[in-house]
């Protein structure tokens, strides 16, 4: 079993991961860190996902990273673009040699008396079990999970005769030419799969239980294109990306304050898209308001184009059954297929399936609140990235990492080495992912929850949230600092004294060791808490 200790251990090497080693080398240069990787490749999502299109549906401007600038012409940009970016700055900023892949963080137990995670980690590869040491744990382990994509029980499925395949499992030798393939899902996989496979298939069906918002962005930027002519690509960035920023924020509080105007503009872009005559109504016009669920984007309309060419088509309706040769519908039409795809979705797994403890008491992340979106109320020394649902998730991972550099600083400079959320004495208190996406909804109830105000509200708002973590004050009511832990008191001497002092958890979540001292020393101790 082999042992360790970094100041600041990172678990995952997606996006985030190799963000957060980045802010810590600008920021903390001295801390000493690790990442712990399940997997045997950089790059999360952008590594596992290899399906015909795979792309981002945000613009790269923000899906980018702050510090580093995105100079590739396209700004939806396809998967091998994304990995070779987050590799690529990997590399630059040293953090490949302190990955440790194959290393999947099942358990980390935080003991208040050494102001340390103990770190337990499974090695696939060897079987090994590993064991590290650190003073804060920083999860950037995604939102699902990766053995499994979610397909529902289609009944008759076992029966069908040619291929069923989930986007997160793609077979590499799958060959799609001139086939018959069904897509079945409305969300961003399907609509991106479609127009690729249907560049080589005979025809692709979309196969959809109800409509999704499809939205019709150029894949380049013009406003960048322009500026990247005359100015640096240092220079170009910022401006590119704070255009992109505002744009995405007016479009969703537009959405927000006017739901009924936005959904009209949104159905007029598709049907000016769409043949004469097509049925909009039927197949792009979702029963719930704009950004209820994330909008789909497509790249230069490629959905809409495969669809008017007449490669592709889409069929809103549910599925009876399976059957040897295809999926038999509720209106008893049949698709025939020889390739079926479940684009249905992922299943939401917080912290990458790890469990935490403090100080002996596991935590149950359902009965926790966030604080500022990235911390827990009773985890000290903790924080996790989870990214936006109405923006780039990296907006909101950069800030993440910034703010938990402050925080390693403040703690520097004052002399402390706890940091611990505490939750709202009181209030109303919400599901932390406010859509209501079918992933969401499944796995709500084991999710942390948010508060109904800052600095417990996430308000889903980049420039608020700039103004919050790069800028705004690091002490307020939701945190509490302390340490250096104190040596532990000696039990009173009587011998025959039962009272060895226990383990409670407060109304604010956090952990306490009540210990009875003897009075001298209890007066002495509240001193000593009144001065922290
Ligand atoms: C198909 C697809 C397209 C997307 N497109 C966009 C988009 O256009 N814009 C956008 O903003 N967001 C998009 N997202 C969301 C996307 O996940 C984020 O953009 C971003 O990639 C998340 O990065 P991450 O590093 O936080 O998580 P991930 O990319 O999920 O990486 C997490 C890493 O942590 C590792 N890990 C997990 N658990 C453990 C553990 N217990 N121990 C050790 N390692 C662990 C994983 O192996 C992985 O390498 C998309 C998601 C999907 C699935």
């Amino acid at each position: 079993m082999a042992s360790d200790h970094v100041d600041v251990l990172i678990v995952g090497a997606g996006l985030s991961g190799v963000g957060a080693a980045c802010h810590l080398r600008r920021n903390c240069p001295d801390k000493t860190y690790a990442v712990l990787e399940a997997r045997g490749a950089i790059g999360g999502t952008w590594d596992l996902f290899r399906y015909p299109g795979i792309r981002s549906d945000s613009d790269m401007f923000t899906l980018g990273y702050s510090f580093k600038p995105w100079t590739d012409p396209k700004a939806i940009a396809d998967g091998d673009s994304i990995r070779r970016y987050v590799r690529e700055t990997a590399r630059e900023y040293g953090v490949e040699e302190h990955i440790r892949f194959h290393h999947r963080v099942v358990r980390a137990e935080w003991d208040s008396a050494s102001a340390r995670w103990t770190v337990h980690a499974h090695r696939d590869d060897t079987g090994e079990d590993v064991v590290l040491t650190c003073a804060f744990l920083f999860t950037c382990s995604g939102y699902y999970r990766y053995d499994a994509g979610y397909t529902p029980d289609f009944p008759g499925a076992e029966r069908f005769t040619g291929e069923l395949v989930h986007p997160q499992h793609w077979p590499e030798d799958l060959d799609h030419t001139g086939k018959r393939v069904v897509v079945i899902g409305s969300g961003a996989t399907a609509v991106t799969l479609v127009p690729a496979m249907a560049e080589r298939a005979g025809h692709v069906t979309m196969l959809q239980r109800s409509p999704t918002y499809v939205i019709a962005l150029p894949s380049r930027d013009a406003v960048a294109d322009a500026l990247r002519r005359w100015l640096p690509a240092k220079a170009a960035y910022p401006v590119v990306r704070w255009k992109n920023v505002l744009l995405g924020t007016a479009n969703f509080q537009l959405s927000r304050r006017a739901p009924k105007l936005v959904r009209s503009l949104l159905l007029r872009a598709a049907r000016g898209r769409l043949p004469a005559g097509y049925d909009v109504d039927r197949h792009f016009s979702p029963r719930y308001d704009p950004w209820d669920q994330r909008l789909c984007v497509v790249p230069d309309g490629d959905l809409f184009d495969a669809v008017r060419a007449g490669r592709a088509s889409v069929v809103t309706d549910t599925v009876d059954t399976f059957t040897e040769r295809g999926v038999r519908l509720g209106s008893g039409e049949e698709l025939p297929a020889d390739v079926v795809v479940t684009a249905t979705g992922l299943n939401l797994l917080a912290l990458g399936g790890m469990t935490l403890a403090v100080d002996g008491v596991d935590v149950d992340l359902a009965r926790t609140v966030a604080y500022k979106g990235m911390m827990l109320s009773g985890v000290p020394n903790f924080a996790m990235t989870i990214g936006y649902t109405n923006a780039s998730w990296t907006l909101k991972a950069d800030l993440v990492a910034t703010y938990t550099c402050r925080l390693l600083r403040h703690l520097d400079a004052t002399g402390q080495q706890l940091v611990t959320p505490v939750a709202p004495r009181s209030g109303q208190l919400e599901p932390l992912i406010d859509l209501k996406s079918g992933y969401v909804l499944r796995s709500v109830d084991t999710l942390p929850r948010q508060g109904g105000r800052a600095p417990w509200r996430l308000y889903q708002n980049y420039a608020r949230d700039v103004l919050l973590m790069k800028r705004g004050r690091l002490v307020d009511e939701g945190i509490r600092f302390s340490g250096p832990p104190r040596p532990p008191v000696p039990a009173p001497p009587e011998p025959r004294s039962p009272d060895r002092g226990s383990t409670t958890r407060t109304a604010e979540g956090e952990h306490r060791a009540q210990v009875r001292l003897p009075r001298r020393d209890r007066r002495g101790h509240r001193r000593r808490q009144r001065d922290r």
